[in-house]
């Protein structure tokens, strides 16, 4: 057994756990669940429960099963299930045989339904949903007890086979747990635990015209699967007494110990599937796999690694507290993955033409450029070099500020991996004045980077041969909000109407070196200077490929820590 000292999860819920196994609770077994509802793709706050899920399992020896909470036959999609396998295959967790669906349940639910009719612990309610509604009471009354509570138990076989048997229409009965209508805690007040849905579901058809409500589904998939510690979110906690109450009055033998913790919130992005639905449907985004979504599916798109997401989970910690989490973090979290494995590589966003006038027409040099000055075995690769190529836009001004060191008129600078050039002169547009393109000249005893005779520049610049670039367009991507909380918002607005204008820029004339002809779908590379990028899977092609920026350079996370040091 793994001691937990040596656990890589240390947190609050891996501490009860070691405790329960010193106990030789379960006989110390270990056995744990993420259990989606395929509702909706899966965001970053699944990604920290499936870490937290798996982790646990694997750091007490124990098993995680990925179980479907399939009970909602009107909202669940196979698409849905499809993407969640995907997603969670690729943050890199693996549950062998054991996928599950609470619609394999549905008999055994059941079951323990009318076992509980037969303690008297369950009866048919014929009330409407609005009358039901009514009788509960409110946090400081009492609710009332619904006339068909004393139906006898045979009534209740009776009603509820029935109700089984489709004689019934939609919201004519439904099944309650026969608990405490005065009970402090409105989850015990006789809660719903069957209701009439004469629905298509997506993996039992039409066999079923009743369905069990999620506060009696999840509990006994749970004991079913003998799930030891049933780990969930903050919301839960007060249905921890009516899951309890299921599994005592039921007499299962398993009974999962449920650990609540904090939900993942993110800045500037928000995580809840029905809003993530809505940004989806009403076109806010392009799709569920938009690179601005906070979904695993959009993240993966966009560039970001398993690694770097597993790292970002393990970072924010579990606590008891809700919290907001800086976006700032799980950028830096990619970064410094990148910064590792990506290899390095000259890209020009915003074109701008240099013709090096001393340059022979015709030639070309190929210059020895590092593939990732931090892993040497990575290795060098080969950059063409001629007469006109491209450098990026704001890296020159014709009239600059006192500290802009990069090219100007007159001014010298250094080409990354080549020559020193000097801006000798500026062609402009005839109706605009913009400049179009900038005559240089090198100095040919500069080749690699340095004077011979130990003059200096100011600035390195990234550039492409014009002849050999490859044409490209590249995405940019800022927060999908203007606001770090997009639910702050005036009355009568809702969280679309703090959705940012300028998430997504389009660039369609870049000029990339042409190592990038090898990159394949989800291939991330450094473009020198300007941010992490990753080939689109999806829009992609030969002829015109797609990048997306992932994340910037510039790392406002590392900048906070050190202000908050000081
Ligand atoms: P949402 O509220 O976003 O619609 P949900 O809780 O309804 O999510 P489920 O499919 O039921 O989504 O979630 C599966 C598991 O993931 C649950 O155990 C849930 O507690 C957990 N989970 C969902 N959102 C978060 C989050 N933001 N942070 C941590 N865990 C989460
Ligand atoms: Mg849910």
């Amino acid at each position: 057994m793994t001691e937990p000292e040596t656990s890589s999860v240390s947190n609050f819920i891996a501490a009860i756990i070691a405790e329960d196994i010193k106990a030789n609770k379960n006989d110390g077994k270990v056995m744990t669940r993420f259990p989606p509802e395929p509702n909706g793709y899966l965001h970053i706050g699944h990604a920290k429960s499936i870490c937290l899920n798996f982790g646990l399992a694997k750091d007490f020896n124990g098993l995680c099963n990925l179980r479907f909470d399939d009970t909602n036959p009107i909202k669940e999609e196979q698409e849905y299930i499809d993407s969640i396998i995907e997603d969670v295959r690729w943050l890199g967790f693996n549950w062998e045989d054991r996928l599950y669906y609470a619609s394999d349940y549905f008999d055994k639910l059941y079951e323990f339904a009318v076992a509980l009719i037969q303690k008297g612990k369950a009866y048919v309610d014929s009330l409407t949903g609005d009358e039901i509604r009514e009788y509960r009471g409110t946090l400081t009354e009492p609710g009332r007890e619904s006339p068909y509570r004393n139906r006898t138990v045979e009534e209740n076989l009776v009603l509820f086979e029935q109700m089984k048997g489709g004689e019934f229409a939609d919201g004519s009965h439904v099944l309650r747990a026969r608990i405490d209508m005065a009970s402090g805690n409105l989850n015990m007040r006789d809660p719903v635990m069957y209701r009439i849905l004469h629905a298509t579901h997506h993996r039992t058809g039409d066999t079923w015209c009743i369905y069990p409500m999620y506060d009696f589904a999840h509990g006994q998939s749970d004991a079913i699967e003998g799930i030891t510690h049933s780990v969930c979110t903050l919301e839960f906690e007060d249905h921890r007494p009516l899951y309890d109450w299921f599994i005592n009055t039921l007499d299962l033998s398993c009974k999962p110990r449920q650990i609540e913790f904090a939900r993942l919130n993110l800045t500037y992005t928000m995580m809840s599937k029905r809003k993530l639905v809505q940004l989806v449907r009403e076109g806010h985004v392009a799709g569920w796999d938009d690179p601005r979504l906070p979904t695993i599916s959009g993240f993966r798109r966009r560039g970001y690694t398993p690694q770097s997401i597993r790292d970002f989970c393990n970072r924010i910690g579990v606590a008891k507290k809700d919290s907001m989490v800086d976006m700032a973090l799980l950028e830096h979290c990619l970064r410094e993955d990148l910064n590792k494995r990506a290899p390095r590589v000259m890209g020009v966003l915003r074109p701008l033409k240099v013709v090096i006038e001393n340059y022979p027409e015709g030639q070309v040099e190929e210059l020895e450029a590092i593939n990732n000055p931090e892993d040497p075995e990575a290795g060098t690769r080969k950059v063409p070099f001629a007469r006109e190529l491209y450098i990026e836009q704001d890296d020159f001004m014709e009239d600059p500020p006192k500290k802009f060191f990069r090219l100007a008129p007159g001014r010298e600078v250094r080409l990354r991996y080549g020559y020193f050039i000097k801006c000798t002169d500026v062609v402009r547009d005839a109706a605009t004045g913009e400049a179009v393109e900038l005559r240089c000249t090198y100095d040919p005893a500069t080749r690699g980077g340095s004077a011979t005779d130990g003059r200096r520049v100011k600035a390195t610049l990234h550039w492409v041969s014009a002849e050999h670039a490859i044409q490209s367009e590249v995405r940019l991507y800022e927060h999908l909000f203007v606001k770090e909380n997009p639910a702050d918002t005036e009355e009568g607005h809702d969280f679309t109407a703090n959705i940012n204008p300028n998430s997504k820029e389009i660039l369609e004339d870049c000029m990339l070196e042409p190592s990038l002809a090898e990159a394949r779908q989800g291939s991330l590379y450094q473009f020198e200077r300007l941010g992490y990028f990753c080939l689109d899977a999806k829009d992609s092609t030969t002829a015109k490929p797609v990048f997306n920026r992932a994340v910037t350079l510039r790392d406002t996370w590392a900048k906070l820590q050190k202000k908050s040091k000081k």
